[in-house]
């Protein structure tokens, strides 16, 4: 999809504060530092849409944006901050959950890993959830410009083994560098997308 117009609408905590937009809508989730804004900003051709590097330990919100009037982007907070709090991960337990559980207009998950590093345990708990509630979902692997072409494809496999993905699930190598994966995952969002715009 040519991106011409890309918007923050809102961000919220609760259900009863999320935006009512009757479009499909695509959630972003991964690891703090994942690079999770960043390919947000690559998807949607801008630099500064999604916030990056977020301050570990803030108060965290769920942000809605309008791609094209025609689909909504929620940038998830993301998770796995040493220093955060107990108390702060349950809040981020409930806040993931209850938005995963409860928006009806949730289409998709681009589930975003560092292609460097190997699931964690908080990684594959949110596989668990999001094959629990039967959420589609798509795994991008980003910084794949950090490593050589051979490098990144047994790091791929690596990866797989550990997701224990289907056979023919792949993961999508991307990097807001090169912009490599940028018309892949466009093209599985749009093809995933397509009935419900
Ligand atoms: P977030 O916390 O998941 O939103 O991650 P950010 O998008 O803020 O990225 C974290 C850091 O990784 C920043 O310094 C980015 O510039 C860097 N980064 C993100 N994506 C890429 C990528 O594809 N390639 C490279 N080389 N660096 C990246």
């Amino acid at each position: 999809m040519k991106t011409v117009r890309a918007e923050f609408v809102k961000s919220a905590v609760r259900p009863e504060h999320y935006p009512e937009m009757a479009m499909p809508e695509v959630a972003f989730v991964g690891r703090s530092n994942v690079g999770k804004s960043s390919l947000i900003n690559t998807l949607v051709g801008r630099k500064d849409l999604a916030k990056t590097s977020n301050t570990p330990g803030r108060t965290q919100l769920i942000n809605f944006f309008s791609v094209n009037g025609k689909i909504s982007f929620v940038d998830l907070p993301g998770y796995g901050f040493a220093k955060v709090a107990k108390s702060l991960r349950k809040d981020w337990g409930e806040m993931i959950e209850a938005y995963l559980q409860g928006r009806q207009y949730l289409a998709m998950v681009i589930f975003v890993l560092d292609i460097r590093r190997d699931p964690n345990d908080d990684d594959l708990s949110l596989r668990d959830w999001l094959q629990n509630f039967r959420i589609p979902y798509l795994f991008v692997l980003t910084k794949a410009d950090k490593l050589s072409r051979n490098q990144a494809n047994v790091r791929r496999r690596v990866i797989e083994k550990y997701l224990g993905l289907p056979a023919g699930v792949k993961p999508i190598l991307f990097s807001a560098k090169t912009q490599e994966g940028k018309s892949d995952i466009w093209q599985v969002l749009e093809s995933h997308l397509q009935a419900q715009m």
